[in-house]
């Protein structure tokens, strides 16, 4: 297999290695700054609200609610044709207004899809080994 065949798959570096590391074992976690207390996604080297280096990472409960979404119709990489069409979505997470993270809906069509639709993590294996956050709709 070429890696032209290989969906792209997130490398950790640069500071996001705690968050790979824990959705290998099926934690959802994002920095909370030390000296503010809010919590961020994606990771960043200091606070966005108040530029301090000091953070933790926090687990979360992985429940949040739709605030956009699109179908990815067209691939964009060759790996890609056997995804499409496949959901991308924003999800707004409970634990602090306007958390909002990107990721996948996995397990339903664009038909079933609305805004607003409450939404829980789970987590999908990249061949690699890679375990990537991804979320599903809840029951109604
Ligand atoms: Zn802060």
């Amino acid at each position: 297999m070429s890696t032209l065949d290989t969906f792209p798959y997130p490398i950790p570096e640069f500071g996001t290695e705690p968050y790979w590391a824990a959705a290998n074992v099926g934690e959802l976690r994002v920095q909370r700054c030390l000296d503010c207390r809010r919590l961020r996604w994606e990771p960043a080297p200091l606070c966005l609200d108040c530029q301090s280096q000091k953070h933790e990472w926090a687990l979360l409960s992985g429940r949040g609610h739709l605030t956009t979404w699109t179908e990815i119709t067209h691939p964009v990489h060759p790996a890609a044709f056997a995804k499409v069409p496949y959901l991308v979505v924003e999800v707004e997470l409970v634990e602090q207004a306007g958390l909002k993270m990107i990721s996948n809906l996995i397990n339903t069509t664009a038909a079933q899809v609305e805004i607003g639709a409450a939404v829980s993590v789970t987590f999908v294996a990249h061949p690699n080994g890679q375990h990537l956050p991804v979320f599903r709709l809840d029951a109604p």
